[in-house]
């Protein structure tokens, strides 16, 4: 369920130093690659590849979350746009790179299309050299599965990265603050969002003999310069336990609305309290 509450978008600027940003990010993601297909290369176990192949991907995200909050972007189009090289870029390198090796190994000048051919046919073994090797058509699927998956990581870090709260006025980000209400949940929250009442919401109470495996987590995202960008993110959390195995289940309510003044004071007056209890405590 969605609410009419006006919620926080990025203002559409952005610096050219996130573009110098990222293309230092692309740079480094190229050199990174010829260790990184090396690495998938010598190892045989798929998981731990599996694991080399998001290890890439976040570690471009980074570059790219970096580039995104120093270069203080708030264009989502600049930023995923320049995400999708991040990304590209990268991985291009790391077929190229490849493409050198085999080079290498047939030893006589080859384009690096003929050498990627080269490569598809070969394929790999997986196992302990039973059955059939994984080649031909099936490369592509291994290379798409892995293209997908730095892709999928990049645009993620980056685009959660250019949609945080940012303030105009002072330009600078906007930091995050937390509480737990246990005792209240999605029943609770939803009427009183259905009547914009958030201050009723920041201050809500348990009720006396709650679930407490039912909470509402408040994150209160505020500009530390003025005090008066001030933002709002409730989610529900249910926590069950089943055959000693705890899971948590999360469900978005709002995400980052605007608090307007009035209802700002009181939401940070119950943050802070609860923020400095738990640092004195
Ligand atoms: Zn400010």
């Amino acid at each position: 369920m969605s609410y009419p509450l006006p919620r926080y978008t990025p203002s559409g600027r952005f610096n050219p130093l996130t573009l110098a940003l990222f293309l230092g990010g692309i740079a480094a993601g190229a050199v990174v690659a010829w260790p990184y297909q090396l690495l998938l290369r010598v190892i045989p176990i798929i998981q731990l590849n599996f694991l080399l192949v998001a290890g890439f991907g976040a570690a471009l995200a980074a570059a790219g979350y970096y580039a995104v909050r120093t270069g203080h972007c708030r264009n989502r189009v600049v930023a995923l746009g320049l995400a999708l090289v991040l990304a590209g870029v990268p991985l291009a390198a790391s077929y190229y790179w490849e493409a050198k090796h085999v080079e290498d190994q047939i030893g006589f000048p080859t384009s690096v299309s003929d050498a990627l051919a080269i490569k598809r046919h070969a394929g790999w073994q997986i196992g302990h050299g039973s059955g059939s090797p994984l080649k031909d058509e099936a490369v592509y699927f291994v290379w798409g599965g892995e293209a997908l998956i730095v892709l999928g990581i990049v645009l993620f870090g980056v685009g959660s990265s250019v949609a945080s709260p940012y303030c105009e006025k002072c330009r600078r980000w906007c930091e995050p603050k937390q509480f737990y209400v246990a005792g209240v949940g999605r029943a609770q929250a939803e009427p009183l969002l259905a009547k914009g009442e958030l201050v009723a919401l920041a201050l809500i109470e348990p009720l006396a003999q709650a679930d407490r495996s039912t909470s509402l987590s408040f994150t209160i995202t505020e500009c530390p310069g003025c005090h008066e960008a001030v933002f709002l993110t409730v989610e529900e959390k249910i926590v069950t336990v089943k055959k000693n195995k705890t899971s948590e289940k999360k469900k978005t309510l709002i995400k980052d609305v605007v608090l307007a003044a009035g209802q700002r004071e009181p939401a940070l007056e119950r943050v802070n309290a609860l923020v400095g209890q738990k640092l004195s405590a």
